[in-house]
């Protein structure tokens, strides 16, 4: 027999047990917890490399943190090459947005939309609503919806749509409803700046190399296609924002004025 000090608990009776066993609980919660990324999120550009240059480094930093993260071109933006075919410079953009995506681990989808031609119809509401419920995202990001460019403005139109569409059970597509999406974020994009007001800034001081890595993959970046100097004025934009978020670097997204109104108990 073996014998006890007075001391020693019984381990079936010991609080350590107790403690030891909520641990575990815990740890296999967080487990499981790990096994669904805690964010899913979707963005959604008119043109191949539209969300990467305006948000690649939040893309990046969201991945870095353990959340999934899919891109939506609705067009290849093959249209923007002078002296290449809309065919050849749209299988060009194809790869390239693939080999983007890939430096920042995230899933890229292709719609069939032709650039310049994104309609604003029913049919692709419920084409993007299908993607939706398909992806199932907490937090969606597309255009702001004042812009030079009708592909731009139109997907900020019809994604806010789909969202609403996606979430309606009565709304038939080859997937079941997803109510999940918490909210929508607009990028700053040079060509949507009409009344465009930066709202919330994301730091991304530690994710500037991966924006840098990711938009290097589209050959438009380094001025060869478009005269558009995209890399030093993404790269100054995201200066000014780090300055006024108080950090190095930052991106800044604007949101629907309704969900700017804020309830409060009094004056904070
Ligand atoms: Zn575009």
């Amino acid at each position: 027999m073996i014998r006890r000090s007075p001391h020693c608990y019984d381990s079936v009776q010991s609080p350590l047990f107790f403690f030891a066993i909520l641990g575990l609980t815990f740890i296999k919660e967080s487990f499981a917890m790990q096994d669904q990324p805690q964010r899913t999120i979707l963005a959604i550009g008119a043109h191949c490399g539209d969300m990467e240059v305006t948000c690649a480094a939040v893309l990046a930093k969201h991945k870095k943190q353990g959340d999934r993260v899919v891109i939506l071109h609705l067009t290849l933006g093959e249209g923007g090459n002078p002296k290449m075919s809309p065919r050849a410079y749209g299988e060009q953009k194809r790869k390239e947005a693939e080999e983007a995506a890939k430096v920042i681990g995230a899933e890229v989808l292709f719609g069939s939309y032709k650039d310049g031609e994104v309609p604003n119809n029913e049919e692709a509401r419920r084409y993007i609503a299908d993607v939706i419920r398909q992806v199932k995202p907490t937090h969606i990001i597309t255009h702001w919806k004042l812009s030079i460019h009708k592909d731009h403005a139109t997907t900020n139109f019809i994604v806010n749509d789909a969202v609403l569409l996606a979430s309606l059970e009565g709304v038939v597509t080859d997937h079941p409803r997803h109510q999940g999406v918490k909210g929508i974020y607009f990028t700053e994009n040079w060509e949507d700046a009409e009344n465009f007001k930066p709202y919330l800034y994301v730091d991304v001081t530690d994710h500037l190399m991966a924006w840098k890595q990711c938009v290097s993959k589209y050959e438009f970046i380094g001025g060869g296609i478009s005269s558009f100097p995209y890399l030093e004025y993404y790269e100054a934009l995201a200066r000014v924002r780090g300055a006024e978020a108080g950090k190095r670097y930052a991106v800044s997204f604007d949101i629907d004025q309704f969900e700017k109104k804020r309830v409060v108990n009094f004056l904070d």
